[in-house]
């Protein structure tokens, strides 16, 4: 049941996101759609969606064709996506669409005098290197439509084969499975006596070069720790089993404790 106290008067619109950051789930578009109908006809507010689509957004158009959480969905007027994630290329690229060019506020279009000419400009003003979307333009062409869909199944493969092993394994549930963008995380189970926890596990990964971060939920939730792990095109099948089994020689380390790990000194999480 999608709660809708949230939507008031004052609200300029609701952003769902396909492919919450932290799990990988996408959130139910429609269902959204349908909540901010009923608001509609209870109250007459006719508010509009953003699909933050940062990673989905290049991952269901190819793999999830029938999911309908695009302009399918007539609240949707506006999705982003990056392409330095799923549509991979380096860092620094990503875009915004409007459903018609009438939905982006001419307010927000700078209309610049330049050389003689008028250029109507909705970006980061002057010069500023191509190269970014170049590689995009590249690899659009060079990949095609039934590339990146095979690029992205390959890694949808991948994630549900990890998530597959680590559910499993005794210590573990999964939070979620990786069947929407290929990114899942799990929770460590209740165990009385277990020496270690995920932050201690992360730490343990790390000295084997895997970086799958512990982190805890966000507000309301932040009792919960899970883990996560991201699969993208060059995470190939070899490493998933590479990976699955330092995984679990690394808990098999930390069972093997007779005493938990000291945690007054651990580095705080995952750094950028
Ligand atoms: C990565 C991400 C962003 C930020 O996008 P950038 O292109 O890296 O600036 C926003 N929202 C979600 C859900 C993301 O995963």
């Amino acid at each position: 049941m999608i709660s809708t106290k949230y939507v008031d008067e004052n609200t300029i619109g609701v952003v769902a996101i396909m492919g919450v950051t932290y799990t990988g789930m996408y959130e139910p578009v429609e269902q959204i759609s349908e909540a901010l109908d009923r608001i509609e006809e209870r109250t007459g507010l006719d508010v509009r969606i953003h699909v933050d689509g940062a990673s989905g957004g290049m991952i269901a158009p190819f793999i999830q064709p029938d999911l309908a959480w695009d302009f399918r969905v007539k609240r949707v007027y506006s999705i982003s996506t990056s392409g330095h994630k799923y549509g991979l290329v380096y860092p620094g690229l990503g875009w915004v669409v409007w459903r018609e060019t009438a939905d982006l506020p001419e307010s927000l279009i700078f209309k610049v005098s330049y050389l003689g000419g008028e250029m109507p400009t909705f970006a980061l003003n002057f010069s500023r290197p191509g190269a970014q979307v170049l590689l995009q333009y590249y690899m659009f062409l060079r990949l095609g439509f039934d590339g990146y869909r095979r690029v992205q199944q390959t890694s949808h493969d991948v994630a549900k084969y990890l998530s597959g092993e680590i559910e499993q394994m005794d210590d573990f549930t999964l939070w979620n499975d990786g069947s929407d963008i290929p990114v899942f995380a799990w929770m460590l189970n209740d165990k009385p006596d277990r020496k270690w926890n995920l932050y201690d596990l992360q730490d343990r990964l790390r000295m084997k070069g895997w970086l799958v971060p512990a982190y805890p939920m966000p507000v309301d939730l932040t009792q919960v720790t899970v883990q996560r792990i991201v699969v993208r095109n060059g995470f190939s099948h070899d490493m998933a089993e590479a990976f699955i089994k330092d995984l679990k020689s690394c808990v098999k380390y930390l069972d093997g404790l007779r005493s938990p790990m000291p945690s007054e000194a651990r580095a705080s999480g995952f750094h950028h």
